[in-house]
């Protein structure tokens, strides 16, 4: 019931004092424990988790830190096996049959009560009537209140007092005031309403579970990409076997019209696969030999022969699977808020039923039966458990919602300030930008030593085959289309944000921008390099400590980036581009695509002092980055986004992870943002401000004037209402399109 109770054992929700955790998905460790069993034999535990509370995931079974429910294994939730939800399930039986026992005894107490029986204006009376209600009433207290005094135990035990120690406590002042009004006092008694009052609380819960359980479905939907089995390829002949028992090197067919069953490289034939579901991108995606494939993802018209490259916890849907377990287990701030809410609410629940209590008794007095059942009410009616509910539905459907539009949240704390941002800062290249870089022109010295442009590409691709750089992969990818053989390279070193060098032939090359040649102390004659062309990036060249020539390359923006860019004006958000080229492209690529703010010429060093700058400035900033040199502006920035992770979503210092390589996806990420936090406004202004009206309610104060009371068992049924109707508003946001 408590989402945010996570433990790796089974044992009691610490927040609900005892309720059995109920084991959640857990891909990964599943996938972990059989690469295990495969390759050492040594297997894995599975996690455990809160049947009340989906958020507590421990290692070993136990209680539930938060409820202190007994923690129960977490789903396995492969196609073949379902045992995790079966548990998961088992508690949520546990209610319903307890709520099923009960009800015809229920309905035999109200019966029998004289009460009842005035209404209905029957008379059932008979000499022992007092002793059998005194029986069935007893039954329905211990078998029916067992489930939430084992919870109220776990919460007393771990001093975090909440909704079942107060349901507990209200369940045992009306059952203990009935006996007393059995054997010591004769008078009327509690039976009927503590009856009535245990059953709604046992089918309260019951649906409340299921809603719960509708809520976390994410891991689940996920684990269900991967096929239960596959077609090995062995020895000309193909025999169908389990998806975990893959070892990394099998080759697997992949018929058209099948998910591919682990994550690959094509080894033959030719398809378009569909990878919306792990990318987000709804585009099919051609595939042919060497091309990598992805677990979980829809072969369509091709047939295609596929080598294993990872399995088990590796994968591209294990790793999104443990992010997506990241992100519901972290808090956003509001989680704090409503925390705290709540510990209040336990407080004014158990002040508002001793007032009540008291005042109905001597200020206004109408009797102990009466003071009792409304102190009864007043208690009921205050359990903050919708207040508990209310934040973690949201945030774990807002992983879902995201990871399904390739939005990975890893922070939840970034996502919930992402509704603020001010300002978005662009890293240009490969994010405002293609990040293809083409040779435009190159340009020779005009000293005499290098002889042809074929030669200065080879010396500069030689050097920059080892560089991860976009303009590196650039020129080696014209000197590859010009069949040009590239020799080998040694003593290599990269200057991150300038450029790099190498020894190719016994000559010493540099390869880089103007910072790098003025820093190694090369003559640049300036005269020689009028280009003209502004829009291309220089990259000089020279060997032996003489400049030899320049190539241009060019890099086009990505038509997505205007449109980003008008997007995000509309909202209200400005925009900054950030990068190390020169202030001439910088401008023109700005111009382009009417970005706010540029940055030129800026070393990686100093890209986290601009995101400084503008914070200082007042500004929420947002970072939008490749992640790899971006790193520490990502972790500047308040909301640290890295974009086109593709499949490799291992990004540290993101706070949110766009798979696909969309800048669109920020307007996305920010749209998410505001919907989310609206979210949590009205769940949390509905779990609070019901009370508002009900305590006092229920307390009696409308009683004189009005002669309007709250029955237990309707405080009761309005306190689950009040859980379902802040489960079911979380629900309503896995329709929103973003
Ligand atoms: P950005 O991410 O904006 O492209 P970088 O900091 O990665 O900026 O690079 C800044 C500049 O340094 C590039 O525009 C280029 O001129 C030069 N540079 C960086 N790495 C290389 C490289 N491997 N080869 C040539 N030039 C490079
Ligand atoms: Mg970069």
């Amino acid at each position: 019931m408590h989402r945010d109770v996570k433990s790796d054992k089974p044992g009691k929700c610490p927040k609900c004092g005892g309720m059995d955790l109920v084991r959640i998905e857990d891909k990964s460790t599943r996938e972990q424990k059989v690469n295990h069993q495969s390759q050492s034999g040594v297997s894995h535990a599975v996690l455990y988790t809160c049947p009340m509370d989906p958020d507590v995931i421990k290692d070993e079974p136990g209680k539930c830190p938060k409820c202190g429910m007994d923690l129960v294994p977490l789903v396995r939730s492969d196609n073949t096996k379902h045992t995790g939800h079966q548990e998961h399930k088992s508690a949520e039986d546990d209610f319903k049959k307890r709520f099923f026992v009960t009800l015809p005894i229920v309905i035999a107490v109200m019966l029998l009560s004289p009460n009842i029986q005035k209404w209905l204006g029957i008379s059932i009376n008979f000499l022992s009537r007092d002793i059998l209600i005194f029986i069935l009433g007893t039954f329905i207290f211990f078998f029916g209140g067992l489930p939430f005094f084992k919870a109220a135990r776990g919460e007393i035990a771990t001093r975090s007092f909440g909704m079942m120690t107060l349901v507990a406590l209200a369940i045992t002042v009306g059952y203990t005031f009935s006996v007393a009004a059995t054997f010591l006092f004769p008078g009327e008694s509690l039976y009927w309403e503590i009856s009535t009052l245990i059953s709604v609380f046992l089918l309260g819960h019951y649906l409340e579970m299921r809603a719960v359980r509708g809520a976390t479905g994410a891991l689940a939907e996920l684990a269900k990409l991967i096929p239960p089995s596959a077609h090995l390829m062995k020895d000309n002949d193909v025999v169908d076997i389990e998806t975990e028992k893959l070892v990394k090197g099998d080759r697997v067919l992949v018929r058209p019209g099948e998910k591919i069953p682990v994550d690959g490289i094509v080894i033959d034939g030719e398809s378009s696969i569909n990878e919306s579901m792990v990318t987000g991108e709804s585009r099919p995606i051609g595939k042919k030999k060497g091309d990598k494939v992805i677990g979980g993802t829809i072969n369509q018209d091709g047939s295609l022969t596929v080598e294993v490259s990872k399995t088990g916890a590796d994968t591209a849907i294990s790793q999104i699977m443990k992010l997506i377990r990241e992100a519901q287990s972290s808090k956003p701030n509001v989680q704090h808020l409503a925390d705290r809410a709540a510990s209040v609410l336990f407080f004014v629940a158990i002040t508002a039923g001793a007032a009540s209590f008291i005042t109905w008794v001597f200020i206004l007095p109408h009797g102990v039966v009466f003071a009792a059942t409304v102190a009864v009410a007043a208690i009921v009616v205050a359990c903050p458990h919708a207040l508990g509910l209310a934040i973690p539905t949201v945030t774990t459907i807002t992983s879902t919602l995201g990871a399904k539009n390739g939005i990975l949240i890893k922070e939840m704390k970034g996502l919930e300030i992402a509704r603020k941002i001010s300002y978005v800062v662009f890293d240009k290249t490969g994010t405002l930008t293609k990040g293809e870089f083409g040779i435009t022109d190159i340009i020779l010295s005009k000293e005499p030593g290098i002889r042809n442009k074929a030669e200065l590409l080879k010396l500069a691709a030689a050097v920059e085959i080892q560089s991860q750089h976009s303009i590196a992969q650039g020129i080696v990818r014209e000197a590859k289309r010009k069949r040009i053989e590239v020799p080998n390279v040694k003593e290599f070193k990269s200057f991150p944000g300038k450029g790099a060098t190498g020894k190719v032939d016994d000559k010493k090359i540099v390869v880089g921008n103007r910072t790098l040649i003025e820093e190694l102390k090369i003559k640049v004659n300036s005269d020689d390099w009028k280009t003209g062309n502004k829009a291309s990036t220089p990259v000089y060249v020279a060997i032996d400590n003489r400049l030899a020539g320049i190539i241009l390359l060019a890099d086009i923006a990505r038509e997505e980036s205007k449109e980003v860019v008008k997007r995000l004006h509309d909202i209200g958000v400005k925009t900054a581009m950030l990068t190390g080229d020169t202030q001439d492209v910088a401008i023109e690529v700005g111009k382009q695509l009417d970005i706010d703010t540029v940055f030129a010429q800026v070393l990686p060093e100093d890209k986290v002092n601009k995101v400084k700058q503008l914070q200082n400035e007042g500004n929420i900033v947002a970072m939008v980055g490749d992640g790899v040199n971006d790193a520490p502006s990502l972790t500047q920035a308040h909301v640290g986004i890295a974009i086109g992770a593709g499949t490799d979503v291992a990004v540290e210092s993101a706070d949110i992870v766009l798979m696909k390589n969309d800048p669109m996806d920020v307007v996305k990420a920010i749209s998410l943002s505001r919907k989310t936090n609206a979210k949590m406004v009205q769940n949390l202004v509905w779990a609070t401000g019901y009370n508002v009206f009900a305590i006092p309610i229920a307390a009696g104060v409308l009683y004189p004037s009005f002669n309007i009371l709250l029955a237990p068992e309707w405080a009761a049924l309005l306190m689950s209402l009040s859980s379902i109707i802040v489960v079911f508003n979380a629900l309503l946001l896995r329709k929103t399109k973003l």
